[in-house]
């Protein structure tokens, strides 16, 4: 954001030394916004042409860079693969997305549909349709209206009352004027527009904790006097993360076949929210989380052992606070590298706690600590944390499809089992069928003989038995190939 703002300043002061009095900083942006999105409209198709673009079928093949998510925790990252349709029609108030492939070690071919009342959530893979309770068009649809150069058009037209011009930045050498574009949900985005072409070249926003997001709009070509890119590429912080290449994109045809839900799909439970929860799992250990992102964490003679790097893990600390007031924690567990799995690390080091890991991510545990001389201890394959009355084993199951180095916890006396990213359990209904990473984890419990009989998650409140773990291993996909759609 700092380069915008860096942006405007310049702008402002050298091209606008003597504001007039009655046109205000704010109006002249405003006022110079709208020239600029009158030539872009006309160099993607014209006011007519996008306002009669009502419907759209875009079907993509991307390929996906899991920044901070491959096995290794440094780059070059791994890349997967997945196919996409795309399908929006704005006066039935209808948006489709449906995305197969496989990255991490999981295989996934699943959709959502956003049809009003008649909303779903679709796992083709598992062969279950999930009703959408509270579906949302804005918030479901904006991921692919912000990689659609004439749905951003679009969404000028409506909007552009509430865009700014930010300032003339160069881009691959040329001249672009940057204005902002305000949607219904999300924070603002700057669109680079070619000062000779009037084309949209690129676009930035900036989403905490990720950091500045950039999309790139290449290969223009003309569709029913609309302008479509064929391929598209964005960048998180600078890095590859994702490059698109599209089909010819059908435009203003009929989406209802898209709305259909498959009848042999199963209809389970509406996804509900996850609100946050505290589970005493056995005496003094706790289950806590919520949204998506869980913890562990074990009582000791005089401290706590708290296990799992989600986010939230203050939050986490303070509930069993509620039961364990008087005990530090002592130990905290990291399962391993990703993203989504060090942020406890900042609480961890907070407490003062030793963060235990695997020594080739003491670099990124130390910035995800954001404390350089934070305590750190290091799993070589396997460890044990007891005070001569509980024990936790701590087993490196890596390497996996998910990560080269993946810690699981073993409590032996209590049977319980915590993993992150192995063994994926919908807080309601079936379990899916296990995707990769799922059968690793599996034969490393087979090979380590652990007698266990619960087994929870990082992100999911739902217990399971080994029942279950034997289930996903038995059940077939219901499509045969993740990539076909
Ligand atoms: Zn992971």
């Amino acid at each position: 954001m700092n380069k915008i703002l860096h942006l405007i300043t310049l702008a402002l002061l050298t091209a606008n030394g003597a504001v007039l009095a009655e046109e205000t900083l704010p109006l002249k942006s405003v006022n110079k916004a709208n020239e600029v999105i009158d030539a872009a409209l006309a160099a993607h198709g014209g006011e007519e042409n996008l306002t009669n673009l009502n419907s759209l079928v875009q079907e993509s093949t991307l390929v996906t860079y899991a920044t901070n998510q491959s096995r290794l925790p440094n780059p070059p990252w791994d890349k997967g693969k997945q196919s996409s349709t795309n399908a929006i029609d704005f006066e039935e108030g209808v948006f489709f997305n449906r995305t197969a492939g496989s990255g991490g070690g999981f295989e996934f071919d699943a959709a959502t549909v956003i049809n009003e009342e008649d909303s779903w959530q679709l796992d083709y893979r598992a062969g279950t349709a999930a009703p959408i309770s509270e579906p949302d068009l804005n918030t479901t649809a904006g991921p692919f209206i912000r990689v659609t150069p004439a749905l951003l058009m679009k969404q000028l037209q409506g909007r552009r009352q509430q865009s700014n011009w930010l300032g003339i930045a160069d881009f691959d050498g040329r001249p672009h004027d940057v204005i902002t574009l305000v949607m219904e949900v999300g924070p603002a985005l700057a669109l680079y527009i070619d000062q000779e072409s009037h084309m949209l070249t690129r676009m930035e926003r900036v989403l905490p904790p990720f950091g500045q997001v950039e999309y790139r709009f290449e290969d223009y070509t003309m569709v029913d006097g609309v302008a479509f890119n064929q391929s598209f590429k964005l960048l998180l912080n600078g890095d590859d993360n994702l490059d698109i290449s599209n089909a010819r994109p059908l435009v203003n045809v009929p989406v209802e076949q898209y709305t259909r839900v498959a009848s042999n799909l199963e209809v389970i439970d509406a996804v509900v929210p996850d609100d946050f929860n505290l589970q005493e799992l056995d005496e003094g250990v706790f289950l806590v989380g919520g949204n998506g992102a869980y913890g562990l964490f074990v009582e000791m003679q005089d401290h706590l052992v708290a296990i799992g790097g989600t986010q939230g893990a203050a939050d986490r600390l303070k509930e069993v606070r509620k039961h364990i007031p008087d005990k530090p924690v002592r130990y905290g567990v990291l399962t391993h590298h990703h993203s989504d799995h060090v942020p406890a690390s900042a609480d961890y080091a907070k407490e003062g706690a030793t963060i235990i890991t695997f020594e080739p991510n003491q670099e990124l545990v130390r910035a995800a600590a954001g404390d350089d001389s934070v305590k750190l201890a290091f799993v070589e394959d396997r460890m044990t944390l007891g005070d001569g009355e509980r024990t936790i084993e701590l087993y490196d199951i890596g390497p996996t499809p998910h990560a080269e180095q993946m810690l699981i916890v073993y409590l032996p006396e209590e049977g319980i089992i915590f993993e992150a990213d192995h063994f994926p359990q919908p807080r309601t209904g079936p379990l899916p069928p296990a995707v990769s990473t799922t059968l690793a984890f599996v034969a490393a419990l087979e090979e380590l003989d652990l007698e266990y009989s619960k087994v929870v998650g990082a992100h999911s409140s739902r217990v399971g038995t080994p029942a279950d773990v034997s289930s996903v291993v038995l059940k077939k996909p219901a499509t045969q190939s993740a990539g076909a759609l």
